[in-house]
């Protein structure tokens, strides 16, 4: 079971997995660990990524990026409209009225919706997860920003259905961000004591987020949240890029926003130069080269004067810090420490902003790029079973007031009531009693518009159906479980129908029995916490929280609620019947289209692959060809005949032209047989070269065994009492199979050396080989006969020479010194030996 985090970031995704080592950022196929939010759409594939980032400019139309904030919006939200301007591609309405993005993809003009993009983007962080763990990764937590509504949420957990994932927890990056802050601490203060708080501020591209978080041993529980949410780092590169527009347009007379090209340019430079400042406070260069018509632009910046610039956007970066510590009633001396990440945070005037209004250094100690997607690891592995970890309880928040509507028939008009008051812990379960005689729908919203990020306060209708009266008539009473789940989305999730199935007519019906019911259900709600809250200390505090609130409205006369325990006699039984709730969510993919999503997502994987496939067998050719022509006047020279050399490299350069031509786009297929047809030719030009590097090896390698053999049995013959143990006989096989070899060996190395090289050899190595094998497996086992022990008389034992062998003494024979030595190059033989030639 893969337990994997992804940091969905604007500019740039982290994937980080859990191993038994720990957490582990992980590199994508150029070895880092930073993957561009980009997808590049081509006439053949999609490149997601890196390959992606690369055609910014070269395939801008087609090419997507800053499409997080697009998640949950319709075309018509003024946020899409206002970023739709700057945008290299376009953005279409979509049927539904949802964002749309439209590329030419496959040569035909396609509409995207943000999920199908972001599925993309997730299906190659899954790749990359995959290529790490070297298994299929199905499990995972993403991140989304703390100021996420549940339109967008929801859309972003169907874009990880999309790419094939199972999202256990869609976690807000700055609570991420904490976990991976508070899960290694030792030192926290324990349950009872007075809890740690630290600030969390997270800057990235398109955001700002700030958290404040409580920490005891083992739990985490966020206290507030704020954010600017435009406020990031391209809002300092559009400052650049404004300065340079105007600066370039007067002194070279461009008009840069006519040409999208120029204008990513200059947005890439200026990213480029932003970043170069934060470490350096002098003069900087923007130089770039051939910027428009051939032009060369030139200017400079520095620190101060960008940080003038900037004074507005850096205004901007107090208030959420004084917002959390407002809405958690909390001091700048109760804040224990600040931890920044995100890559804004590396500006030197906003990090020194943050540590002025708290009057203390801000940390660093979190890895400012990669702590978010460490933090959704490691809540994956707190969620997963396949993996053991400290205990920690995570209380997240609820960052918007979320209210329900209904008809009120006693009211005669719609009530409300606030369901989840803003901070109220997540995810969290409440149940809610209604008295009704027909299906009723509740309509939720967030409260309070004027708070939100977004345009739309809906959040959906749930129509609450089958709801029948009782049989005498009266209301029935409903229940309704509403929550907000660990992926932080309201909804309804359940509602049932509670019968009184009375006894007698004059006896109250029985609440305790219901009480009890309800008792059950509110534990499983708590059951339901309990994977992020721990247990002990998450239920004193749910037991307020989660107990049945009643609606105070009119309509429920005949709430029974306020009977005295006492006067409740077990006379009636009461059974609750689901009911079926249907629900309108706000721009919700139907369950069709995001089949029917998943489906194409599979298509464009499969094409991916075939295209990379194709590439790689097309490439195969040019590597063959351009290899082959390098050889055939290097190496390969002297082992081909002119008239084939000429021949061969005519076709090489037909081939080189033909992949520049009509061999450009070709099948698979058709560019495996070309490589067969080349490699037809020039295989065995390549064999005659490998064999005559092989072939003088292995001549000298029998010539040295023959040596060898010859001097065995010339010491043999000169009575060595070395060899005085061999039979003769057996010295005369070896001596017969000797010359035997060595004149098999002269004769193959003068019909060589007669042979050109250009042919094919009259010997090969193996066939060399197999001699020697021959050859030693007749001789070896005649002149490695060990010697017999000689018993000496004891008194005639000498005692053991310092350097060598002791007869008799050791495991090894006497004789073993000399077999041994005969495997390795044996020393010159005393008497000439046949002359060898070896080419
Ligand atoms: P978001 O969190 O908004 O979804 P993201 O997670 O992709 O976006 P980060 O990777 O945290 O964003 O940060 C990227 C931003 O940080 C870019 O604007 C980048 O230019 C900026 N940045 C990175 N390094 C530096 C630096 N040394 N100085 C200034 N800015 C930097
Ligand atoms: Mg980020």
């Amino acid at each position: 079971m893969s337990v994997v985090g992804i940091d969905l970031g604007f500019q740039s995704c982290y994937v980080a997995v859990a191993r038994a080592g720990g957490i582990e950022t992980i590199a994508n196929e150029y070895s880092d660990r930073s993957t561009p939010s980009c997808i590049s759409f081509g006439p053949k594939n999609r490149s997601i990524g890196a390959a992606a980032k690369s055609q910014v400019i070269s395939n801008a139309k087609n090419t997507v990026q800053s499409f997080k904030r697009f998640h949950g919006r319709a075309f018509s939200d003024p946020f899409v409209q206002a970023e739709k301007a700057s945008l290299a591609y376009e953005l279409v309405q979509l049927p539904t009225g949802s964002t749309g993005i439209k590329a030419m993809y496959m040569e035909e003009e396609r509409n995207f919706t943000i999920e199908q993009v972001t599925g993309m983007l997730l299906t190659k962080l899954k790749e990359t997860a995959e290529n790490a763990l070297k298994k299929p990764v199905v499990d995972c937590v993403v991140s989304v920003p703390s100021f996420y509504t549940d339109a967008e949420r929801r859309s972003v957990m169907d874009a990880t259905q999309i790419a094939g994932l199972n999202c256990l927890r869609l976690i807000n990056e700055t609570t991420a961000v904490a976990l991976a802050y508070g899960i290694y601490k030792q030192d926290l203060p324990a349950l009872e004591e007075k809890p740690r708080n630290v600030v969390f501020v997270d800057m990235g591209h398109s955001a700002y987020q700030v958290s404040v978080c409580a920490f005891n041993k083992g739990k985490l529980k966020v206290l507030a949240t704020a954010f600017d949410t435009t406020l990031g780092g391209r809002k300092f590169d559009d400052m650049l890029v404004e300065y340079f527009c105007e600066e370039f347009g007067k002194k070279y007379k461009l008009d840069i926003r006519s040409k999208i090209r120029a204008l990513l340019r200059l947005s890439q430079e200026c990213e480029k130069l932003k970043k170069l400042m934060s470490a350096n406070a002098s003069d900087l260069p923007m130089n770039i080269e051939c910027f428009m018509n051939d032009i060369d632009v030139s200017g400079t910046m520095n620190r101060s004067k960008f940080l003038e610039m900037c004074d507005g956007l850096l205004a901007r970066v107090e208030p959420p810090l004084r917002s959390v510590l407002e809405q958690a009633k909390l001091k700048k001396e109760d804040i224990y420490a600040v931890e920044i990440v995100g890559g804004t945070t590396r500006i030197p005037a906003v990090k020194e902003k943050i540590s002025k209004f708290f009057g203390k250094e801000v940390s660093t100690t979190l890895n400012a790029d990669e702590a978010v997607a460490r933090g959704c690891a490691l809540q994956c592995a707190i969620l997963s079973p396949a993996f053991k970890v400290r205990e920690f309880s995570i209380t997240d928040l609820i960052p918007y007031p979320i209210s329900l509507r209904w008809n009120s028939p006693a009211e005669e008009g719609l009530s409300d009531c606030e369901v989840f008051p803003k901070n109220h812990a997540s995810p969290f379960s409440k149940v809610l009693t209604f008295y009704r005689k027909e299906p009723f729908t509740l309509e939720a919203y967030y409260s309070c518009p004027k708070e939100l990020p977004y345009p739309d306060p809906a959040i959906a209708h749930f129509l609450v159906q089958k709801v029948t009266p009782q049989t005498d008539g009266s209301s029935s009473k409903v229940k309704v479980k509403v929550r907000v789940n660990i992926h932080g989305i309201f909804s309804v999730s359940s509602a049932s129908l509670v019968e009184v199935h009375k006894s007698d007519e004059n006896e109250e019906p029985m609440e305790t029995d219901q009480h009890a019911k309800e008792e059950e259900k509110m534990q499983v709600d708590q059951e339901e916490q309990q994977k992020t809250e721990e247990q002990q200390q998450a239920q004193p505090e749910n037991k307020a929280e989660s107990e049945e609130m009643e609606t105070t409205q009119a309509d429920l006369k005949d709430k029974k609620v306020d009977q005295p325990p006492q006067a409740k006699k077990a006379k009636v039984k009461t059974t609750t019947v689901d009911l079926p709730i249907e629900n309108q969510l706000v721009w919700q993919i139907g369950k069709d289209m995001l089949n029917l999503f998943i489906e194409n997502e599979g298509k464009m994987i499969m094409q991916d692959k075939l295209e990379k496939e194709r590439n790689d067998a097309k490439n195969a050719v040019e590597e063959y060809v351009y290899d082959m022509r390098d050889k055939l006047c290097g190496v390969y020279e002297k082992f081909v005949s002119e008239d084939d050399r000429n021949s061969f490299t005519l076709k090489l350069e037909d081939t080189e032209n033909w992949l520049y031509e009509d061999g450009e786009d070709q099948p698979k297929q058709i560019y495996i047989d070309k490589l067969a047809e080349l490699k037809a030719l020039g295989q065995p030009i390549q064999a005659r070269y490998q064999e005559s590097e092989e072939r003088p090896k292995a001549f000298e390698e029998l010539g040295k065994h023959i040596q060898q053999y010859m001097k065995t049995v010339l010491a043999f013959k000169a009575k060595d009492e070395q060899y005085d143990h061999l039979d003769e006989a057996d010295v005369a096989k070896v001596e017969k199979s000797t010359n035997e070899a060595t004149e098999w060996m002269n004769n193959h190395l003068n019909l060589q050396n007669k042979r050109s090289l250009t042919l094919d050899p009259v010997i090969k190595a193996k066939d060399i080989q197999a001699k020697i094998k021959e050859l030693t497996s007749i001789c070896n086992p005649i002149v490695r006969k060990p010697k017999p022990k000689v018993e000496l008389p004891k008194e005639e034992q000498k005692p053991p020479e310092p350097n060598g062998p002791v007869d008799g003494q050791g495991e090894g024979s006497t004789a073993a010194p000399t077999a041994e030595q005969s495997a390795d190059a044996p020393p010159a033989a005393e008497k000439k030996l046949p002359e060898m030639d070896i080419d």
